[in-house]
């Protein structure tokens, strides 16, 4: 049965599904789960600054795996740590090198949260899958960014500069002694942490999301290819942990003083902006498990890209081989609705979809005449269409239904006439 055969490849090439899902659903394996076993380590209540220097002083004083060192101080004259976790015990040459940043925004705490949390779990691993990973990744971690917003308690840094519009500019010592940082360890991806207000008017402000580069011709196809692979199996796995998700892509053009951006579009390295939402019952736990497994996502993605599912298996099996037999197909429908929008920035249109049917589903994307824009793991997804963006008279709107390795399983397809004052939308 070709469902029993997909679900026999993953076990075979995916240690970390196992860590990631669980004993359940995997024969009986008695795996840990490794969101669960690091969420045990997040406190009841953010970390301050203090306290997050400390517990980093302490795991470098009774770990070999992890080392710490200050990269300079803030406009205020207080340390930004570095902390890297990897397995001295092999050459740094040939690891796979992830950079992480937390907290540019001083009041922006989950992803603080998840950065030690990992860094402590993956320091104090003697054995198993976890000290496997260190054996072939460099994980470099800035978990406070920005340490005068932090003790001051705002988003901005010392001098009341907004350091993630300042890359680029570097005019901020926080900023300049990150980005020599990444210069100097030539990272194969970088991710920054953030969160999202509780309260927002903007559509794409509504739930959690990851921000990327997409695919374009004007940039590198490993770029894109990374990017792109891993922001849907990022998806996959939000689904399985049932965050909501959705991905918004960016392309050459949009504004680069966001860290990013400034990555990912100006030097060409794989990058991601993850955003956690505030407020509701969305406890720091529940924010913090989303930094987690984004960098789980992106950890596998790059895991079995740079390394193939063996000796090591440290990725999931983010996509099918060729000639390998398919998902069986699931009776699963998509409907794609154009609705019209006005706000403060002028009239715009929301693309709705929604999955209709039985069965599961990796993601549904959002194409703007051809070009990848969004995906969401949610059944029902709204994507806002720039004002700046509707330019022609006539736009090719499409939305795929894929599963988690991004075969098509259900396709639909819209023309939007201009001007929007008579919205039409053609089957
Ligand atoms: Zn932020």
């Amino acid at each position: 049965m070709p469902q029993l055969l997909h679900t026999k490849r993953m076990l075979l090439t995916g240690l970390w599904v196992w860590m990631l899902v669980g004993a359940a659903g995997t024969g009986g394996e008695a795996r840990a789960d490794v969101l669960a076993e690091i969420a045990r380590l997040f406190p009841a209540s953010p970390r301050s600054y203090a306290q997050a220097s400390e517990l980093l002083r302490d795991i470098d004083s009774a770990s070999a795996l992890l080392s710490r060192e200050s990269l300079g101080q803030s406009h205020q004259g207080r340390d930004i740590w570095l902390a890297t976790v990897t397995d001295p015990n092999y050459p740094s040459d040939g690891k796979i090198r992830l950079f992480i940043i937390a907290r540019q925004h001083g009041t922006e705490y989950a992803g603080t949260t998840a950065a030690l949390g990992l860094l402590e779990h993956l320091a104090r691993a003697p054995a198993g899958v976890e000290r496997e990973l260190l054996r072939h990744f460099e994980i470099s971690v800035v978990s406070i960014a920005n340490p005068d917003g932090a003790v001051g308690g705002r988003r901005t840094n010392g001098k009341h500069v907004d350091l993630n519009r300042d890359w680029g500019k570097f005019s901020q010592p926080e900023t300049r002694a990150i980005q020599a940082a990444i210069c100097a360890r030539r990272p194969h991806a970088v991710v920054d942490l953030h969160e999202l207000p509780a309260n927002s008017s903007k559509r794409s402000y509504r739930e959690n999301f990851v921000e990327t580069i997409g695919a374009h011709d004007s940039l590198s196809q490993i770029l894109c290819d990374n990017t792109v692979a891993s922001s849907r199996n990022i998806a996959h796995w939000m689904s399985k942990y049932s965050y909501p998700l959705s991905v918004y892509y960016d392309y050459p053009g949009d504004s680069l003083t966001m860290c990013h951006r400034y990555w990912g579009l100006s030097q060409g390295l794989p990058s991601f902006l993850c955003e956690s939402k505030t407020g509701g019952a969305r406890s720091l736990q529940q924010r913090a498990g989303f930094h987690v497994l984004a960098i789980l996502g992106i950890i596998n993605y790059l895991g079995r890209q740079q390394l193939g599912p063996a000796p090591v298996a440290v990725a999931i099996a983010e996509e099918t081989p060729a000639g390998s037999p398919q998902p069986l197909c699931r009776p699963l429908q998509l409907s794609l609705r154009l609705e019209p929008h006005t706000s403060a920035d002028g009239a715009q249109v929301v693309v709705c979809t929604e999955v209709e049917g039985e069965g599961s589903f990796g993601f549904v994307t959002v194409r703007v005449n051809g070009v990848t824009k969004a995906l969401t793991n949610q059944r029902k997804g709204r994507y806002l269409l720039d004002a700046d963006t509707l330019t022609l008279k006539q736009h090719h709107i499409a939305a795929d239904i894929c599963d988690e390795y991004g075969t098509v399983l259900a396709s639909q397809q819209t023309t939007l006439s201009l001007p929007l004052a008579d919205l039409q939308v053609a089957q």
